[in-house]
């Protein structure tokens, strides 16, 4: 099947496996994946190894300034860099997931990072997951999904994911990161989390990835009016 060159959209709660999904998505289409929230965690980063953020989540309105100078991309590994630095590991701990809500919630972190989208999306043929993509940073996406599980089975997706990254976490910790972040993400003024009137929804609690890939591959057929090779 030969798709067009068109945007896809994933967006939806915290843990519902849309990194993974969209990646493996990229690699049958040919599309480039990008990562909105790898830069929303590289700026956490940024913010708490360069003391913006204190431990009350306390922002120094500085952090707007700084932001300039910092180099945030991805490689086409899809690995997450600072400059020279390679930051994947460092951004997918639970110290920068407990902070990366408030500052994903600050308008001048948003449009930082949307600028940042749109600089990397220029030519095309990308599938782009997060919380704001259909209905904020491509509300003309062509393809919009929006993905949602069982808050059980996503604490124990992520459990098992932070297990097998040598982290140590407690499941009923993992379980309240999600819940406080779906809560921030949903609740903020800037561009919250919420399914775009034209996103289809998928809930993949009881789907395996394959069936996923099945299923929306299905949708973009239908909408193109496309066959299979
Ligand atoms: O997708 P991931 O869980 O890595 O995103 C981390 C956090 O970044 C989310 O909990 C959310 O606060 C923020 N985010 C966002 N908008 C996006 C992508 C992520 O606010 N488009």
């Amino acid at each position: 099947m030969i798709v067009p060159d068109i945007i896809i959209a994933i967006d939806g709660y915290s843990s519902t496996g849309k990194s993974s999904f969209a990646k493996l998505m990229a690699k049958e289409l040919g599309f480039l994946y990008l990562d909105s929230g790898a830069l929303y965690r590289g700026v956490t980063l940024f913010a708490q190894e360069e003391r913006f953020i204190d431990n009350n989540n306390e922002i120094n309105p500085a952090l707007e300034a700084a932001l300039q100078g910092v180099d945030l991309w991805f490689a086409t590994d899809n690995r997450t860099f600072i400059g020279e630095r390679c930051i994947e590991k460092e951004i997918r701990t639970m110290e920068v997931s407990s902070q990366v809500s408030p500052i994903a919630a600050v308008p001048y972190v948003r449009r930082f990072v949307d600028a940042k989208l749109h600089e990397l999306a220029k030519g095309g043929r990308v599938i782009m997951d997060g919380r704001d993509i259909g209905t904020t940073v491509f509300p003309n996406a062509e393809i919009k999904i929006f993905m949602t599980a069982d808050p059980d089975v996503r604490a124990q997706r992520r459990f098992d994911e932070l297990v097998m990254k040598g982290e140590n976490p407690v499941l009923e910790e993992v379980k309240e990161n999600l819940r406080q972040r779906d809560y921030i993400d949903s609740h903020r003024e800037t561009s919250p989390l919420s399914r775009a009137a034209d996103a289809f929804i998928l809930d993949n609690s009881n789907m395996t990835i394959s069936e996923e890939v099945a299923w929306v591959k299905g949708l973009i057929k239908g909408k193109f009016n496309l066959y299979d090779d």
